[in-house]
């Protein structure tokens, strides 16, 4: 499994935005901001698209995972993932997990490989 599993159990190195940054590619990122701007209801420039992941503490991110409340709780309580959180899944990480099976998956195979499951 990829070390740049976020907080909420994303593959942040499978994310495009960290695709185009890391490859400082142009196209993906104009492509990702066409994309994110019908996904999210909202003019996103490509320009916007630059993340180096959910994990960093220095460096570009994405503006919607900067002001995540799934991350900030997690960093709050000093956890790696939330898949070393007592309470996992919260109901807050369940509406993700919810929407998004690979997440879920992640934190299962944390979890496991940690001896929670
Ligand atoms: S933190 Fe960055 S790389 Fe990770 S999911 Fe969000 S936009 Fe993508
Ligand atoms: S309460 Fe735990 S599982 Fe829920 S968002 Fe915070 S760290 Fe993650």
């Amino acid at each position: 499994m990829s070390a740049r599993i976020a907080f909420c159990g994303l593959d942040c190195a499978l994310c495009p935005a960290f695709l185009a940054t890391s490859r400082k590619d142009q196209g993906l990122r104009r492509k990702t901001a066409q994309e994110w701007s019908q996904i999210y209801d909202s003019t996103i420039e490509a320009s916007q698209i630059n993340c180096l992941g959910c994990q960093q503490c220095q460096g570009p991110r994405f503006f919607i995972c900067q002001h995540c409340t799934i991350r900030s709780c997690g960093l709050g309580r000093g956890l790696p993932t939330c898949a070393d959180c007592p309470d996992y899944p919260c109901p807050q990480l369940q509406r993700l997990l919810d929407l998004a099976p690979t997440a879920r998956d992640n934190l299962e195979a944390l979890r496991r490989r940690e001896g929670r499951g």
